[in-house]
């Protein structure tokens, strides 16, 4: 039997790379998932899809209360939108590209986590998309770095909180993935986008779909509480070893 028959999913970042893989995962394992972001039209089958955009408390509240009257209660919430902006030294940050970052990948996180945790059964489980670049520095990302260093310390807070409670919580720190995000990153260049990746074996987004699959699917007195996980070819987000290409 698929080990999460029966179970209920949220899913932020449905639309692209690690949510939408994460998503197809939960659903292969018998889970009915309700997958978010704002390129609603991009989520796949059979993950139900509904507009989000984690930025807006509007829309995250239309969000929820749309889920859970699908779903009934939530078993796993994976939280997985976020985004960098630039590859640059911090004098030439922006204030707009600052409140996009942290809007998406601070509040967002934990607005979606506050507006789900009152519907998360007994036994759940909250899975946070945090970053390599949330344990360890690298240079000219520095806002992104932020972002990441505070969605460690909400998941590391929560679980204080949560103590006592039949709910379990989870970071996953990666490293570089082979998904859209350095095309987001820079803004469509696909060319820059795409030396991130050369000349190495970069993860792929399936791969950090099974590392949330093995958390939730631990033994109910387990809690997993890091998975960290890179590349062979990386050590830290500002080193990787690359063959000539
Ligand atoms: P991706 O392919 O660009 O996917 C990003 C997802 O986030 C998309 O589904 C996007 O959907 C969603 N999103 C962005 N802003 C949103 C908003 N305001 N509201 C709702 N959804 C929003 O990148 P990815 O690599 O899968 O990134 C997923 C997560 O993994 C991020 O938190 C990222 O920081 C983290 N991460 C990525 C890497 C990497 O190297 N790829 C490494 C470590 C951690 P829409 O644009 O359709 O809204």
């Amino acid at each position: 039997m698929p080990s999460l028959e029966g179970k209920s999913a949220v899913v932020t970042g449905a639309s692209s790379g690690i949510g939408a893989a994460t998503a197809l995962a939960l659903a292969r394992e018998g889970a009915r998932v309700v997958g978010g972001a704002r390129r609603v039209d991009r989520i796949q089958p059979p993950v139900l899809p509904l507009e989000l955009d984690v930025t807006d408390p509007e829309s995250c509240e239309r969000f929820v209360k749309a889920a859970t009257d699908d779903l009934g209660g939530i078993d796993i919430l994976f939280n997985a939108a976020g985004l960098a902006l630039g590859r640059d030294v911090f004098d030439d940050s922006t204030e707009e590209d600052e409140r996009t970052v942290l809007e998406t990948n601070v509040n967002g996180l934990i607005r979606m986590t506050r507006l789900c945790l009152p519907h998360i059964r007994d036994g759940g489980h909250i899975v946070n998309m945090g970053s390599i670049a949330g344990r360890q520095a690298y240079e000219k990302a520095s806002v992104y770095v932020a972002s990441k260093f505070a969605v460690r310390g909400f998941t590391y807070a929560l679980r204080e909180d949560l103590l006592g409670r039949p709910i379990h919580i989870t970071t996953v720190d990666a490293g570089l993935v082979d998904t859209e995000f350095s095309r987001v990153r820079f803004r469509g260049d696909e060319e820059k986008a795409s030396k991130v990746y050369a000349g190495m074996e970069a993860p792929k987004a399936e791969d950090i779909a099974d590392c949330v699959l093995f958390a939730v699917t631990r033994p109910q007195h387990l809690n997993v509480d890091e998975i960290v996980i890179k590349a062979l070819a990386q050590s830290s987000g500002g080193r990787i070893v690359r063959t000539e290409t």
